[in-house]
Parts: structure tokens; C-alpha cells; sequence
């Protein structure tokens, strides 16, 4: 006999909107989180950007996860009262050896069933957007911002009126399989020790999953990408409508320093990109607000210096390594009754309701 049916590790947006989706009163499902409060790890360190699927690789998880969660968290944000905005976002071309990146772009969103999307000229431009410099665009009108905060509570609320359990404060230190079902150790910050056992356990852990996962004999390896944001301060409200990204390089390891904005209409530059060692480090370096104003005024021609300040950072969880090729996300029962999700980057929010049906599916 287990303790529990379901332990879902982690209380970030993927473990919340899987126990939102799972929870039900007949399971014991409990959601265990290592810091005093949910969504305090990557999930609360991002640019809270509703993603359209367009630079994902055609079939894999994160372009079909991205383009279904687009549409869901649309859908549960405007019956639900969270705070969102379809803010629609171009990505410019500055030169024109960026077209055929463009063109790249447009082919591959479409083929991922993004369908909002259209190329548009310097003129379409200086009409949507006169104090933004640019001599082509992609337009994705279905890219938008939401709250996170909100969104994880909504998770949790709805996972918490379904009888599900979150116990905060309680790091998962080892586990093991046993018969039928997994022994799970766990520490409390009073560096007291508890174990108890759980038919199913669902590792949403971020970026300790490969940890958790390796804990039954994996070997997941993530590396940490830092992502510095800055804030930009001294220019006017409205200035600038939609989300703004430079054209990217295939690689995949980010977006390009861009411009986004927070629903308070708050304007924010980044992230960047820096592989770092494996330590939690957010601290932004003073002279990131300089290399910002340099690749966004490319774009940004009202810019100036003195309105880029060092702000925030977050740190993905990375399967593609510095000199590797594109990495999906790592959705996969690697044992049986043991799902792992690892290298849960980005749209990782954006989809993760689209994960968490996906989790739901593979419980069945
Ligand atoms: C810079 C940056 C920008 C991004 N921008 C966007 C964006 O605009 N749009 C988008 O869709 N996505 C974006 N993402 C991706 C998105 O934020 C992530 O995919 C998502 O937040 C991952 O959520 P998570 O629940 O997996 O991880 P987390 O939010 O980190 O949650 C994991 C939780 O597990 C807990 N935990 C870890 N180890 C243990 C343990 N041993 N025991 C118990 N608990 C444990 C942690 O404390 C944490 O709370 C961005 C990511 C970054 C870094």
C-alpha cells in the first residue's frame, strides 16, 4: 500500500498545471516544493510571454506544445480574469541579408499551425509601429503577455479545490523504486528527514530535474543559461505597442535581445544568453545595460543610454549544450509510474498547459 497516488515535484508552472489537470478527489495527489512558496523558481524569472510556436522545429514537443497552449491559456486567461494582453509582436529585419531569415521564420511557424502570421513591408511597419526602425517584419498578431503569478495560482487553486496537497518547505533528497511503487526521502528546512511512498511520482523540478530524474538511474545533464533582462525607464507610455524581437540565427539558444513589455506597460530589454556554471547566480553585470542599448537601438532608434538599467535574470534549463543543436523538452515515463520532465525552457510556460494535458494522457 502507497502513501500517496500521485507526488508531483516542483510547485513551478509545469507541476501546478499538471496538478491542476490531474487532481481529482478520489486521488491523493501531493505537490512537493523545496522553497516557502510555489512558483519562485524559473517560473517566476521570465518575460511572462504568450509565445505563437514559430521558431520551434516542425514535430517536435515544444512547437505542437506551444501552438495548443497559445490557444488554451488564451481561452482559461479570459474565463478566468487573468491578467493578459494579445499584444501581437513583429520580428524585424534591420538589413536586408535578414529577409530570408524572415521568410524561415514564416515557413516554419506555419508549418507548426501558427497561423496569424504574416511578412509585412517598412511601410505596414512605420503604420503599426512608427518609432520602430525596420526595413521588413514578421507579424505574429496571436504573441501576447500574461501574468505568471497569476496563472500559477490559478493552477494551484484549482489543483487545491480538487483535494491535491502542496507541502512547501520539503526538498526531495533521494528515491527509490520498490515494488509497485517509489520511496520517496524527503528534508525539511529544520533539516528533518521524512519518507513516505507514492505509486506515481511526476518530476516537474526545473532546473534540478535531471537531479531527480538521475535519482532513479537516468543520466539527464542540464546546463544553465542565464537570460539578463533590463529595464528601460525615461521614454514614453505607448511608445512602442507590440512585443519587438530582432531576427535570430537557427540555433535555438535564444530569442535576441528584444523588447518586451509587462502588463503595467512597463518596457524590459532581453534576455541575453551566457552559459554559466551550475550555480543559482541572478546578479546582472552593470555593463549589460550598454551591450542592451547597442543591439536594441539597432531597432529602437528613440533609445538612449541613459534609459537601459541592469534589472532581472533568469537561468534556463538547458538540454542543448553550448556547441549542440536543437533540444526538445524531455516528457517521458522512464519508469514505469515515473514521469520526467526535463529541460523545461522556454515556451515552457506558454505550454504548459498543453504539457499537463500531455502528462494527463500518458497517466491513463
Ligand atoms: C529568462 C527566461 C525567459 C523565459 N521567457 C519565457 C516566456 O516569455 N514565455 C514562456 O512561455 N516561457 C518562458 N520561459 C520558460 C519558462 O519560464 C519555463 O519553461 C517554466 O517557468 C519552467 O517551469 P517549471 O515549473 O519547470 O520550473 P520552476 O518554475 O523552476 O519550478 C520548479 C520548482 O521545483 C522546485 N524544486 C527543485 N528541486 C526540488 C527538490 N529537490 N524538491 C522539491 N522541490 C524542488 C523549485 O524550487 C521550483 O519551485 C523563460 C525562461 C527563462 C529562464
Amino acid at each position: 500500500m502507497q502513501d500517496a497516488d500521485i507526488t508531483i515535484i516542483g510547485a513551478g508552472v509545469i507541476g501546478l498545471a499538471i496538478a491542476a489537470e490531474i487532481a481529482r478527489p478520489d486521488l491523493s495527489i501531493f505537490i512537493l516544493e523545496k522553497n516557502h512558496t510555489h512558483g519562485g523558481g524559473i517560473s517566476s524569472r521570465n518575460s511572462e510571454v504568450i509565445h505563437g510556436g514559430i521558431y520551434y522545429p516542425e514535430g517536435s514537443l515544444k512547437a505542437s506544445l506551444c501552438v495548443v497552449g497559445n490557444r488554451i491559456l488564451y481561452e482559461l486567461a479570459a474565463k478566468n480574469k487573468i491578467p493578459h494582453k494579445k499584444t501581437g509582436k513583429l520580428i524585424v529585419a534591420v538589413k536586408e541579408e535578414e529577409d530570408e531569415d524572415l521568410e524561415r521564420l514564416y515557413n516554419n511557424g506555419k508549418g507548426n499551425g501558427v497561423t496569424s502570421l504574416e511578412l509585412i513591408s517598412k511601410k505596414q511597419i512605420s503604420d503599426m509601429e512608427p518609432n520602430v526602425q525596420a526595413q521588413a517584419a514578421l507579424y505574429s498578431a496571436d504573441t501576447g503577455i500574461i501574468s505568471a503569478h497569476y496563472l500559477m495560482n490559478y493552477f494551484l487553486a484549482k489543483a487545491l479545490n480538487n483535494k491535491a496537497h502542496i507541502v512547501y518547505q520539503t526538498k526531495v533528497v533521494r528515491i527509490e523504486k520498490e515494488s509497485g511503487h517509489y520511496r520517496i526521502f524527503t528534508q525539511n528546512t529544520k533539516d528533518e528527514y521524512f519518507e513516505f511512498s507514492s505509486a506515481v511520482v511526476i518530476n516537474a523540478a526545473g532546473l534540478e530535474s535531471d537531479t531527480i530524474a538521475n535519482m532513479t538511474g537516468n543520466n539527464y545533464q542540464l546546463h544553465y543559461c542565464k537570460g539578463d533582462y533590463c529595464s528601460v525607464s525615461g521614454i514614453k507610455k505607448g511608445i512602442v505597442q507590440r512585443l519587438i524581437y530582432p531576427v535570430v540565427a537557427k540555433k535555438h539558444i535564444g530569442l535576441g535581445v528584444h523588447l518586451t513589455m509587462d502588463l503595467n506597460e512597463r518596457f524590459k530589454l532581453g534576455p541575453d544568453t551566457t552559459y554559466i556554471d551550475r550555480i543559482e547566480d541572478y546578479n546582472v553585470a552593470s555593463e549589460k545595460a550598454k551591450i542592451f542599448f547597442q543591439s536594441a537601438s539597432q531597432f529602437l532608434p528613440f533609445l538612449k543610454k541613459e534609459n537601459v538599467h541592469p534589472d532581472m535574470s533568469g537561468i534556463r534549463p538547458k538540454l542543448q549544450g553550448p556547441d549542440d543543436d536543437f533540444r526538445d523538452f524531455i516528457i517521458k515515463e522512464d519508469f514505469s509510474g515515473f514521469i520526467n520532465l526535463v529541460g523545461i525552457e522556454s515556451p515552457g510556460m506558454t505550454a504548459s498547459p498543453a504539457i499537463a494535458q500531455y502528462v494527463r494522457k500518458m497517466l491513463k
